[in-house]
């Protein structure tokens, strides 16, 4: 199975943007407002041409927060974001991006397009919630083998 099957189910049930961004120079305290509005885990900053510069997540705010305390949410996330983004595109496997998460240790992945234009964003629970449901058709195909008379 491969990225664009979770990125179809999530435009289906989606009300807002494909993937929530944040401008390089909007505040911390702009980013953990708007992580709170869309109940996500983290941004993707992205340029106006719509590339992506960078990732800020959840951690990220504990951490700067730990950090330099309150002073940290009057700061530009363009300072304090990951630039080192790993990214996938709709047609890695599901798997190829699981294990960029793991050995990787984050939680969220987002989807470059063929003109390197972000398309979407993958998370762990969209990755776990895959995963279940494929599991649950198997067994229910698996149930129905078994009772169907031969
Ligand atoms: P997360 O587990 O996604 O909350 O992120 C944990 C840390 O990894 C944070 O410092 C993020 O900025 C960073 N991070 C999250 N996603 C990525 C990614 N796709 N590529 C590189 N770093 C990331």
């Amino acid at each position: 199975m491969h990225v664009h099957a979770i990125l179809k189910t999530k435009s289906a049930s989606r009300k807002g943007p494909a993937v929530v961004t944040a401008d390089p120079k909007a505040t911390l305290a702009e980013v953990a407002r708007s992580l709170a509005d869309n109940n996500i885990g983290a941004v993707v900053v992205t340029t106006t041409d719509g590339r992506v510069a960078g990732i800020f997540s959840e951690r990220d705010i504990v951490r700067h927060v730990a950090k330099s305390g309150a002073a940290a949410l009057d700061k530009p996330v363009a300072d304090l974001m990951t630039k080192a983004v790993i990214t996938c595109t709709a047609e890695d496997s599901i798997d190829a991006v699981m294990t960029k998460m793991t050995r990787g240790r984050f939680r969220h992945v987002p989807v470059i397009g063929a003109d390197a234009r972000l398309v979407g964003l993958v998370s762990i629970g969209d990755v776990v919630k895959h995963h279940v449901e494929e599991i649950e058709h198997e067994a229910t195909a698996l149930r129905d083998y078994i009772t169907q008379p031969h």
